[in-house]
């Protein structure tokens, strides 16, 4: 009898921002797969197979998980945040496409999660109040003057924006010429935030005028919310301020 594939988001961080969906989902798999970290949320237990795989080897691990769910084991395979926003569930989806017809009939199954973009402006107030859009930064699997159009567009059209994947050590720049389109762009206090760690023991939020804002703010635990030229600040005593970009765009 076939198994199932399951594909899990696990949320930013918090183990109370897993969905209860998710939760039951965890306890009623066999196998657990996923990247390192993310499996290493998953507590073992007996009757549980855990099988940690490294970063760039997404299709393989979709492969080895319908593999198991064609000998009738019930895999989960989990990603930080959505599944469906820059994660696993289209590599699922890409690997079914080209691979035997046996995995079109396999039981599968796309569990939601909270994306980090939502948990984050959420601690930042409601950024995304109004009309935005998402860009993954990272260049490993698109080019560079995609992400620069997409940019320069995103921002001429008046979005708030949020960024994925903002700055990784092997590509250090590609966040340096983000600052250089969006001041090309926007105007000099445009509120950026920069929610790294969301929900974990050592999250931090910032924000900063774009003037004043620098490359090294970010990184890959970092999610980087830019308003749009409506968005405002409610600066509190005490009190952290409140971001937020109303709804109306009059
Ligand atoms: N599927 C994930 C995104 C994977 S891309 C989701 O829906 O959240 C990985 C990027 O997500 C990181 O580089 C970072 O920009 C962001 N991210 C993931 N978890 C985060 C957290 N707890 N705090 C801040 N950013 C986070």
């Amino acid at each position: 009898m076939s198994g199932k594939v399951v594909i899990a988001g696990i949320g930013p961080g918090a183990d109370n921002l897993v969905t209860p969906e998710v939760s039951t989902a965890l306890a009623e798999a066999t196998d657990i797969v996923g990247y390192i970290p993310y499996v290493e949320r998953v507590a073992n237990r007996p009757g549980l197979t855990l099988h940690p795989s490294d970063n760039r080897v997404e299709i393989d691990r979709s492969r080895h998980a319908l593999e198991m769910a064609v000998e009738g084991r019930n895999v989960v395979v989990v990603s930080s945040g959505d599944p469906g926003v820059f994660a696993m569930a289209s590599a699922v989806f890409e690997a079914i496409e080209a691979g035997p017809e046996e995995w079109r009939n396999l039981e599968i199954q796309v569990l939601p999660g909270i994306t980090a973009m939502l948990a984050a402006s959420a601690r930042a107030g409601a950024p995304l109040g109004h009309d935005f859009c998402t860009i993954n930064l990272s260049d490993n699997l698109k080019p560079w003057h995609l992400i620069e159009k997409r940019l320069r567009l995103a921002a001429q059209a008046d979005f708030a924006m949020a960024f994925y994947n903002p700055r990784s050590k092997s590509r250090p720049e590609g966040f340096e010429k983000t600052l250089i389109i969006l001041n090309e762009e926007c105007q000099d206090d445009r509120p950026v935030i920069f929610a790294r760690n969301v929900s974990r023991p050592d999250e931090t939020i910032k924000i900063c005028p774009l003037n004043e804002t620098t490359a090294d703010m970010a990184d890959m635990r970092t999610m980087v919310i830019v308003g749009s030229s409506k968005t405002r600040i409610i600066n509190r005593c005490g009190a952290a301020p409140l971001v937020y970009t109303p709804r109306s765009a009059s």
